[in-house]
């Protein structure tokens, strides 16, 4: 994508970012706060989430701050105190990322195992649903809000072997939809990011073959993720974006 914000663009916007502590969403969350916003940091990892914190720090950027809530263990319960307690501690949101994801097992659908897939169900779909109910009061409150699920290709076209991960972004991309739909005439838009195959441990964990350097780093992405949370991309709503879209789903070559 050719976009070129301007470095403001994010001035006084608060995101949330899930899965901030590494990949794709550590790169979103430095990003953003780069381009002015104040930044919420999601993950499971309290160590990581502080270096991502103490980064964003070091450049003098606004002040983020981090949360833990692990998704194996987070409830409805859970993640609607986390909403309750952000409630009080920011005024509204103008942006939520859902990034934090896993991929589960490659295999053949007859050799999922269930408890995977549970898992998979769990952290893919499950707190992410639990996350939006808690956090949409907040979203709600701002005067353009922006939430972003996080698709694949798989998401859209089911691939041999992706039983679960397939299954848990077909439902993303289902959740993305209904809900732009519930919104569509307020000020709030609901669209999805299909980042393409890149440089990350999930990429590699699925394709541990591959030359990893044929693949794009987060970092490429940027400017779709940057778009989707700024005015420029106010009237979009209901999308699944690619953020590689001349790239053909699959290994790289
Ligand atoms: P990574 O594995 O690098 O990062 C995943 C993030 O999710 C990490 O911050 C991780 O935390 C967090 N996470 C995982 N499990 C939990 C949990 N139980 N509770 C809370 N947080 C958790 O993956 P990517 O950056 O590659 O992926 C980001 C998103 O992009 C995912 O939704 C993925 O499905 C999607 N995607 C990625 C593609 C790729 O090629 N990389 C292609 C298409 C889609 P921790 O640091 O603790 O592990």
């Amino acid at each position: 994508m050719h976009y070129q914000p301007t470095i403001d663009l994010l001035q006084n916007r608060i995101i949330l970012v899930t899965g901030a502590s590494d990949g794709i969403g550590r790169e979103a969350a430095l990003t953003y706060a780069r381009y002015g916003a104040t930044v919420l940091l999601v993950g499971r990892n309290e160590e990581k989430l502080r270096d991502v914190a103490s980064e964003i720090q070091n450049r003098g950027l606004a002040q983020p701050q981090w949360f833990v809530l692990d998704y194996d263990s987070a409830d409805a319960e859970s993640c609607y105190q986390f909403g309750h307690r952000l409630a009080g501690l920011v005024p509204h949101l103008d942006g939520v990322l859902h990034n934090a994801g896993i991929l589960g097992d490659i295999v053949p659908m007859t050799e999922q195992n269930p408890e995977v897939w549970e898992r998979v169900m769990q952290i893919n779909v499950n707190v992410t649903f639990y996350l939006t109910q808690a956090l949409l009061p907040l979203l709600l409150k701002s005067k353009a809000g922006s939430l972003v699920f996080t698709s694949s290709s798989v998401g859209r076209q089911g691939r041999a072997g992706w039983g679960a991960y397939a299954v848990s972004k077909f439902a993303t991309e289902g959740m993305m939809q209904v809900l732009a739909e519930e919104y569509r005439h307020r000020n709030l838009r609901v669209n999805c990011i299909n980042p393409g195959g890149t440089r990350t441990k999930m990429r590699a964990s699925a394709f541990p073959t591959e030359d990893a350097s044929k693949l794009k780093t987060p970092g490429d992405l940027m400017p779709l993720y940057l778009w989707l949370m700024g005015e420029d991309s106010r009237r979009k709503t209901g999308m699944s974006f690619d953020a590689q879209p001349k790239r053909k789903p699959g290994i790289a070559e």
